[in-house]
């Protein structure tokens, strides 16, 4: 055996969005800097929106001086935002550390904003009509990289809400990054930072059945979508492949569980797609499992992939649709579109750029 040692990388620092407020004051603690400073730090940070530890009064400038080898304030960068003509939507491509991109949405209504944040670099479920199932997996998001598309879109919207919502519906299936989605919802929840409600945070799911168990056991009360999109196993089989594992009739049992645990109704969403799954049957079936667990149905007009020739319905057959289902399930919503000319509504997330 040679005595040669291994050459040890020198450890990045970590970045600040990555860090709940308790390891945030553990790595202050290793420097002798008392816990309270991460409590100063998040405010300065995700109430007052500083992120130059220079204009941090009531820090003592040693510790302003020496934060950048405790955390890395710098936000996550954009290389490119995408606006909507009407200006309510953006697109934004975020480039990580090691190259690899990744998009996020807000869109601004009359009544509210919306950050949707993404949670995996492309997604291994490949359900046959998404333009990110098209990428297959190129791998998970670190906690700091899923809050850090908050700080991002927020720096951009110049945080002029403070309340706004969130749903993990970019690119990615959150369940299946379960541990950095835990850790940046705890971040997202703290009372001394970002301070956001349980209530204004949805994680939409293809339907991966333990990991709705598992979510419902964390005590973190976030609302659940589940993308139901078919109503029988051989259609959804087709559609979302993950049903082959967990069929219809689990994934609504742990959905109903889910309800129950946290105390909200789940929403069931499903992407209309023409000549598939619009068919007065398909609303019939649909409303009876709307009637079987405490939900809300949320109809999506299906936005084209290119190279997917899956259609989306004419306004007539949306409408005949939510028409058909209203009067039997308990909450109808029909989708508003936004963002499909910059290639930012659902499901159209993955390298998609608008022409130049
Ligand atoms: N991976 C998660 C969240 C991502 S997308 C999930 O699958 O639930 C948010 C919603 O948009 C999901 O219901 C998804 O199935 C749906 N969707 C995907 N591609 C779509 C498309 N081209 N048109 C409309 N909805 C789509
Ligand atoms: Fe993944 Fe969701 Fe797209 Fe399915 S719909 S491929 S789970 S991102």
């Amino acid at each position: 055996m040679s005595g040669a040692l291994p050459i040890l990388e020198p450890r990045p620092t970590p970045s600040f969005y990555g860090l709940s407020r308790p390891r945030l004051s553990e790595r202050l603690a290793g420097m002798g800097v008392p816990g309270y400073r991460a409590d100063q730090l998040f405010t300065w940070v995700y109430r007052k929106h500083r992120r130059d530890p220079r204009g941090m009064s009531n820090l003592p400038a040693a510790l302003r001086e020496g934060l950048s080898q405790v955390c890395d304030l710098t936000p996550p960068a954009a290389e490119a935002v995408f606006s909507s003509s009407d200006g309510a939507t953006h697109k934004f491509v975020l480039r990580l550390a090691d190259g690899a991109r990744v998009e996020c949405v807000s869109m601004r209504t009359a009544r509210r904003l919306t950050f949707c944040v993404s949670s995996q670099v492309g997604c291994a479920l490949k359900c046959t009509f998404c333009a990110t199932g098209l990428m297959g997996l190129q791998r998970n998001l670190a906690p700091e990289e899923i809050v850090g598309q908050i700080i991002a879109m927020g720096d951009f919207e110049r945080w002029q809400d403070d309340r706004f919502n969130i749903v993990f519906m970019g690119m990615g299936e959150p369940l299946a990054n379960l541990g950095a989605l835990a850790e940046s919802l705890r971040i997202l929840h703290d009372p001394m930072g970002p301070n956001l409600g349980a209530r204004r945070i949805t994680v939409s799911t293809s339907g991966l059945v333990p990991q709705i168990r598992e979510l419902a056991t964390l005590g973190l009360q976030v609302g659940l979508a589940i993308s139901l999109h078919a109503t029988t196993d051989a259609l959804r089989d087709q559609l979302v492949p993950i049903n082959r594992r967990w069929p219809i009739a689990e994934l609504l049992d742990a959905a109903r569980e889910y309800s129950h645990t946290v105390g909200r109704r789940v929403t069931l969403e499903y992407t209309l797609i023409g000549g598939v799954n619009d068919g007065s049957g398909d609303a019939d079936r649909l409303a009876a499992f709307a009637r079987a667990l405490p939900s809300k149905v949320n109809l999506i007009p299906y936005n084209p992939v290119p190279g997917l020739s899956w259609k989306r319905p004419t306004p007539a057959a949306v409408e005949a649709f939510a028409a058909r289902l209203l009067p039997h399930a308990p909450a109808v919503t029909v989708r508003n579109t936004m963002g499909g000319e910059i290639w930012a509504a659902c499901g159209q997330l993955g390298g998609l750029s608008p022409q130049a």
